[in-house]
């Protein structure tokens, strides 16, 4: 997409017009109007023709030839939704005066400007998704303030984040954001750090002062830089969306670490609103908790798994009224069922508030405003504060139900300037137009019997054209049965003649005045009910709210029920005891009856895990299952267990899995140490760390010194809870020197010569790895693993190579338990490993790096280090 200044020279005064419009739209298509055609020009065509599969023409001869491509106006919309889906924007660019009147080239104006993070309609929002437009403000003392808005629904939020910048990234992927607004002087390393995601379209605005007319929307602001923050956000839509911005909230601040936190590949990990291979809600937490029949209520339990809570009360309130609706199944049925008559109040408060609405989305409104005296209904017995507090405005919700049902007719049409909207006896002037016009049709109808009778011409007919208005049609074999006189000729056809009376015109001209007065006169009744409706906006979104919380907490209370789930508890005690916990997304997708419970016991004493165990044994399932475990139950749900006490986490770090980050050019090995480092990092006391298999991305001795040096630094210096799967069985020798740390495995039986694993998870550490079975199970070729049979027999019956046999012997000796293979047989080959000098070093440089601000060759030098280190 380009300006094409230099171009201006030898083009027609048109194109010069055009180059001038694009010289201020040089990041969007610019769609310029050019009769019913938007056309697009030089690099525009070019990538629009390749993005939207159209033809790309050429404007002009031989060499100034210009590359052009067009799309009519009419069906301009599904072109614009496809490109605001692949990320672009999109510069609107309409005549803005008549063409028959303009003098030279018609004068023409961008007069929207359509990006990913501001489209309000149809085709291009997610029924179920919020969506974010977000703008970033760095201040110089390195803190960043993050505004967001939503559009659609006229939410706004602010939060602020000290000193680091991925944990804005973080916010920005888990909110869902679409498009980022930062300023052209933003640094370049932090820049890349938003690009480098490539999912979110970027925009520039450098104002950030609150315009006239705004500081309202600042009202729960204390501090200058949230203000400052907003501000940015609020000049980009000004400047983009060229119309009203009436319909925003206030914006509300929330504090950053207000929440459970876990950074975007936790998240993805644990496959929380996405499955990790496809991309999917099918495959994820939220599937399984998601029983919302509300478009609304889907989009308040996705920000709910996005953010889970941290404050025990607010955590046990929720609670409570999942077990009021858990426990009064009828109730909820009912309650559910009139839910599902609910639209989507909060964007249609958008819109009423946006001025976009129309009738029809209007009944839709009053459809569901009739729907809450029941919902209401049903809810109090069981929770009357609570409903108190729901239906707080019920006064204001009644005004507006009354004036909808009034004023509006049950099935009016899409477009308001049509009529047909409003109900008879809400306006008397109205419904004397409706009479005349009426009136007037009933007579033209009888006219065509009366006159059928009087001329004996049965085939006589009445009928109407645009040009003509009404008239009586005769066909030419029967005009001689006309009398002279008895009609006025207007027009003769082929076939037939067509006539006119004084009298007829006069009804006709009683008719059409009536119309055309009626449809004016609905649509300025129509815009009156639509103005008065603003005023209700604020009650609508308070109602939304209640209603998507009713929603998403009474299908909490289903699933529980459903799926047997059990109410967590909260203690201080800081321990961790589950009995029969499952995975609520695995024991779903197995037979069922065939998941395998487990209970978890982590207290003083055993508050790490270090778990052994083939591979596919379920290790990495009994992990994910504690973390979301812990996020259903810090979200208000239930969770899959029979007992589960819990503390309350502040945060989960995963590195689970192989989720390489292609996207981002990293490698398998990069993105775990990546991980791990911000795990490192950032854990408290009271966070709950996941470590998959740490150090496999590289050779065994670095890759399990790493992991031991991880676990020690997580055991001495942090003290998280930790869970912690390997296959270095060498590390389970660490039990002896750890006091905090305790094995478990899952075991696997060998029947008949065949592996079955069951899935259980038991305390003690692994004998095996059964990594031969497994490649068995995978219908290897037989003479492969007949082959690593033989090999592992050997290194098994060979003492200084079986790496199991160094533990054994450390074991019985466990002041040298931190040596984790053979010292002896290193010093022979000249490498001697003085462990903890060289361990405390390595922890140190772990610890002091910061990894996330790394290059991945800086990476890799720095692990090279380390390594140096151990050798
Ligand atoms: P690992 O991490 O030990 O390699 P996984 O946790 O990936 O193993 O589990 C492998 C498979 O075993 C899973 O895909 C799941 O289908 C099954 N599995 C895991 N845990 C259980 C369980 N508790 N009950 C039944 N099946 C399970």
């Amino acid at each position: 997409m380009d300006g094409g200044g230099k171009r201006m020279a030898q083009v027609t005064p048109m194109m010069k017009q055009y180059l001038e419009i694009k010289a201020q739209y040089t990041d969007a298509f610019l769609f310029f109007r050019l009769g019913d055609f938007y056309e697009m020009f030089y690099e525009d065509a070019k990538l629009a023709a390749q993005e939207l599969e159209i033809t790309l023409t050429g404007r002009g001869q031989g060499e100034e030839r210009i590359p052009m491509c067009g799309v009519p106006y009419h069906s301009a919309d599904a072109y614009v939704s496809k490109l605001i889906e692949k990320g672009y924007k999109i510069a609107i660019c309409e005549q803005v005066e008549d063409p028959r009147q303009a003098k030279g080239v018609v004068k023409r104006e961008v007069v929207k400007l359509l990006t990913p993070g501001t489209v309000m309609d149809g085709q291009m929002i997610k029924e179920k998704e919020h969506n974010y437009l977000v703008a970033v403000t760095v201040f110089a003392d390195r803190s960043y303030g993050v505004a967001r808005a939503d559009l659609t629904t006229g939410e706004c939020a602010v939060t602020l984040f000290e000193d680091d910048f991925d944990e804005v990234i973080h916010e920005l992927i888990n909110s869902g954001t679409k498009e980022v607004v930062i300023a052209s002087t933003l640094s370049e390393s932090l820049k890349v750090k938003i690009e480098e995601r490539k999912q979110f379209t970027i925009s520039i605005e450098d104002e950030y002062d609150i315009l006239d007319g705004y500081d309202h929307l600042c009202e729960n602001l204390q501090s200058h830089k949230l203000i400052q923050a907003f501000g940015r956000l609020l000049q980009y839509l000004i400047r983009t969306q060229k119309r009203s911005l009436e319909h925003l909230q206030p914006v509300i601040y929330y504090p950053s670490n207000s929440y459970l936190k876990m950074d975007s590949h936790t998240k993805r990990n644990l496959e929380l609103t996405e499955s990790l291979r496809e991309k999917k809600k099918a495959g994820s937490l939220l599937a399984v908790v998601d029983k919302t029949v509300t478009a609304m209520g889907g989009r308040l339990v996705k920000s709910w798994i996005d953010r889970p809570l941290i404050d025990l009360k607010e955590i046990e309130e929720r609670l409570q009224i999942v077990t009021a609706f858990k426990d009064h199944y009828f109730v909820r049925e009912e309650l559910r069922d009139e839910l599902r008559h609910v639209y989507d109040l909060e964007r249609l408060a958008g819109r009423i508030a946006y001025g976009s609405v129309n009738a029809r989305e209007l009944v839709q409104l009053k459809r569901s405003l009739q729907c809450i005296p029941a919902i209401k209904e049903h809810c109090k017995p069981l929770l009357k504060e609570k409903v108190d507090a729901w239906f707080h405005n019920e006064e204001e919700v009644e005004q507006l139900l009354d004036l909808l049902e009034e004023s509006l007719v049950d099935d009016p049409p899409i477009s308001v300037t049509e009529g047909g909207m409003i109900r008879q006896g809400y306006h008397d002037e109205l419904d004397t137009y409706r009479d005349a016009s009426r009136n007037g049709k009933q007579w033209i109808a009888e006219l065509e019997q009366k006159e059928r009778k009087e001329t004996g011409i049965k085939t006589l007919k009445v009928g109407y054209n645009r040009v003509f208005g009404y008239y009586i049609e005769v066909t030419r074999a029967n005009v001689h049965l006309l009398e002279e006189g008895r009609y006025e000729r207007k027009q003769t056809l082929t076939n037939a003649e067509r006539f006119i009376t004084p009298e007829l015109k006069e009804k006709e001209a009683l008719i059409l005045e009536a119309e055309d007065k009626l449809t004016q006169l609905e649509y300025d009744l129509f815009v009156g009910i639509r103005e008065a409706a603003k005023e209700y906006v604020t009650a609508i979104q308070a109602l939304a709210h209640s209603i998507s919380e009713i929603d998403v907490l009474s299908g909490f209370a289903e699933i529980s029920e459903d799926a047997q789930y059990v109410k967590p508890q909260f203690s201080n005690k800081n321990e961790i005891a589950i009995q029969s916990g499952r995975h609520p997304v695995v024991e779903t997708v197995i037979k069922k009856g065939e998941y395998v419970q487990n209970d978890l016991l982590m207290e003083k004493g055993r508050e790490m895990l270090l778990i052994t165990g083939p591979n596919m044994a379920g290790k990495s399932t009994y992990m994910r299952q504690l973390a979301l475990i812990v996020v259903m139950a810090q979200i208000g749900c239930y969770v899959p267990a029979d007992v589960a006490e819990l503390p309350i986490f502040d945060q989960i770090f995963t590195r689970i899995g192989a989720a390489d980050d292609l996207a981002s050019g990293q490698s398998t090995f990069m993105v775990e140490m990546l991980e791990t480092k911000y795990a490192l990092t950032k854990a408290t006391e009271n966070s709950l760390i996941l470590l998959d298999e740490i150090g496999r991305g590289t050779s065994t001795y670095d890759g399990m010194a790493l992991a031991q040096a991880i676990i020690e630094f997580i055991h001495d210096t942090i003290r998280a809870k930790t869970m912690f799967s390997t296959h270095y069985h060498e590390l389970t020798a660490l039990e002896g020197t750890l006091e905090n740390l305790k094995n478990v495995h899952v075991s696997a039986i060998e029947e008949d010569g065949k592996v079955v694993f069951l899935h259980k998870v038991v305390d003690g550490q692994a004998d095996r790895s059964y990594g031969i079975y497994v490649a068995e199970l995978a219908e290897l070729p037989a003479e492969v693993t007949r082959r690593a049979d033989e090999l592992l027999k050997q290194l098994e019956s060979t003492p200084s190579l079986n790496p199991g046999s160094v533990v054994k012997e450390n074991q019985s000796q466990p002041e040298q338990l931190s040596l984790f293979f053979d010292e002896q047989k290193e010093a022979e080959r000249g490498k001697p490993y003085k462990r903890n000098d060289k361990t405390d070093k390595i922890m140190k440089k772990l610890s002091e790096k910061d990894v996330l601000h790394m290059t991945p060759i800086e990476a890799l030098h720095f692990i090279n280090d380390l390594q140096k280190l151990i050798k």
